[in-house]
């Protein structure tokens, strides 16, 4: 191990030069104009695993295309497939950034650009471990697969048929990912879970058309009306969700987790003054930290309907409507969620008003079993990089990719996230802390090593 650490330190000026080259691909997904620089991050990947020794190859996926690479000389030895991604967010406002977004900016240890920390500098610390390792011992400890995608803001849309279709090839005993965050700088953290996502939209309808609040109010049921009391009976007093069922799937937290989540406490005062709140409410009975993250929630992301423009309009309008998110925990499964929602609004609904219920998206929760064979190699290689305890966290946002390689690969996932706090992913201004970088790339050149073992 001594040697491939040696040379990954000694390489640390070609992997900065690697970095500003992937970062100046301004590979935006979302945007067909951008579709040839997507490609042209994906086949700078692909001729940089075949330069440090893999066999790698550009797949087509009906979107944006991925990278497929591999090294499989250990036979015998564990199969770990790493995945991340080369595309990016829009960079949004340009006026917002301090430089061109697409220029990498060094100053001290930060590099900004779009893309450095979500995902392109995470995904290089993979390439950087394989390159230490193979000049080095012209070998891996284990058996190497790397899967960079090309859309993953896009929706990740054409990575779960990929699977699907090469569930052989891809066959691994575990996914490593690097595409999370540390929970403070230089703190290695790994991400045990991500909540899933029910997304529903309720419309309220009313009269045929605008009435005369005058002429017409009082008999007529009001939509507007109708929504806002539908609305405010979703939770109760002590700000539990009042879905018929909602929490009888909720897993109960273990023992382990629970002990490693308290090692890392969250400043509550810090984070409200962060977000500009004066306090936070929520269910009762729950820290800040695991409301945001353990315990499922119900929330109205946008309302609409009535009169909205200047001035006083009197009428009662023809419909109102709210889409409504549910972030979920395990084991609450989102199609059962989704029905317990339709059927529990349904039956509030007051006479006189038809209800209407749109689905709009669903994607399940994740979490990593901490006894997974690469949970000891991982923190034992994080604390020697970076000399330190390693976090366990769970995320709040959802990741439905994790559900998919699970179910897909039966294999678990590894959350090692490397991007500061501070790193304005999907904003102006991103950047990543190259130290955190180079920490990173040493951990998982000792993890290859330690994996082997297991
Ligand atoms: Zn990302």
């Amino acid at each position: 191990m001594d040697e491939a650490i040696a040379l990954l330190r000694e390489r640390r000026d070609e992997h900065l030069h690697w970095l500003r080259e992937l970062c100046r691909i301004p590979s935006i997904s979302a945007q067909p104009a951008h579709a040839a620089d997507v490609r042209r991050a994906v086949e700078w990947t692909r001729d940089r695993c075949e330069s440090i020794g893999l066999d790698a190859e550009v797949c087509e996926t009906g979107g944006h295309p991925l990278v497929y690479a591999e090294w499989t000389g250990a036979p015998g030895r564990p199969t770990y497939l790493a995945y991340g991604h080369v595309d990016v967010q829009p960079e949004g406002d340009r006026t917002l950034w301090d430089a061109d977004p697409f220029e990498p900016v060094v100053a001290g240890d930060w590099l900004t650009c779009r893309g450095a920390a979500d995902d392109k500098g995470q995904v290089l610390v993979y390439l950087r471990a394989a390159q230490a390792w193979l000049a080095a011992h012209d070998r891996l400890p284990i058996n190497l697969k790397l899967l960079i995608e090309g859309e993953e803001e896009f929706g990740s849309v054409h990575l779960g048929p990929f699977v699907t279709a090469n569930k052989q090839r891809l066959a691994c005993d575990g996914v490593l990912i690097s595409d999370t965050g540390l929970i403070a700088d230089g703190v290695p953290t790994i991400t045990c879970g991500t909540r899933g996502l029910c997304y529903k939209e309720v419309r309220i309808h009313g009269p045929r058309q605008d009435l005369h609040s005058g002429t017409h109010g009082g008999p007529v049921v009001n939509p507007a009306n109708a929504l806002a009391r539908l609305i405010a009976s979703l939770h109760d007093e002590n700000g539990r969700v009042t879905i018929d069922g909602f929490y009888d799937d909720v897993a109960p937290i273990s023992e382990e987790e629970r002990r490693l989540s308290q090692r890392f406490p969250l400043d509550e005062k810090q984070y409200a003054a962060e977000l500009g709140v004066p306090g936070f409410g929520g269910e009762a009975g729950y820290s800040v930290q695991a409301l945001r993250s353990i315990r499922p929630t119900l929330d109205v992301n946008g309302i609409y309907g009535g009169y909205m423009k200047d001035g006083a309009s009197t009428i009662i309008p023809a419909m109102a409507g709210a889409k409504i998110s549910m972030r979920l925990v395990p084991n609450q499964d989102g199609a059962d969620i989704s029905e317990k929602f339709e059927r529990t609004v349904r039956q509030r609904c007051p006479r006189g008003v038809r209800c209407e219920i749109i689905d709009h998206a669903h994607a399940d929760a994740y979490v990593t079993p901490l006894d997974a064979p690469f949970i000891a190699p991982a923190r034992q290689a994080l604390q020697a990089a970076f000399g330190g305890d390693v976090a366990f966290i769970r995320e709040g946002g959802s990741l439905p990719i994790l559900p998919m390689f699970r179910r897909e690969l039966d294999a678990e996932c590894l959350l090692v996230g490397l991007a500061s706090p501070s790193c304005n992913a999907h904003g102006p201004n991103e950047k990543v802390n190259l130290r955190d970088l180079d920490r990173g790339a040493e951990a998982i050149t000792r993890m290859f090593a330690l994996l082997a073992a297991v």
